[in-house]
């Protein structure tokens, strides 16, 4: 193999990892929709006859609600990112060496860009 060779993710993985995350990312927004819909400080009605377990209620759910959104918003960024280095053709490329980062370890974290080894390394 030539040195100027990039390497590049094989296209037949790619297509399907593509959909893979275009339909999470679906999935996930949709959630994200019904989660802030879910939240009781949206529901307009809830200052009028509340009762003090009433807010503690609606306090929880509240926070349940804010935690569930943020976790959801960071794998949704977490795909976006995914998205936008397959888009440039440097999905599953490792940044530092330039070797293709393990399939396993990219179903876990899609927006990762460094490989297993680099990661060890840059730890140690
Ligand atoms: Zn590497």
């Amino acid at each position: 193999m030539s040195q100027n060779n990039i390497v590049k993710f094989p296209n037949r993985l790619i297509s399907p990892i593509k959909q893979f995350l275009e339909n999470e990312l679906n999935k996930l927004n949709k959630t994200k929709i019904s989660l802030t819909a879910a939240d009781p400080f949206k529901d307009e009605a809830r200052t009028s006859n509340n009762s003090l377990d009433d807010d503690v209620d609606e306090q929880l759910g509240h926070m349940d609600s804010q935690v569930k959104i943020k976790f959801l918003a960071r794998q949704i960024v977490q795909i976006r990112k995914a998205l936008s280095r397959i888009k440039l053709g440097k999905f599953g490329i490792c940044e530092k060496c330039g070797k293709m980062i393990d399939t396993d370890r990219l179903a876990i974290e899609p927006d990762t860009t460094i490989c297993i080894a680099c990661e060890r390394e840059r730890e140690a």
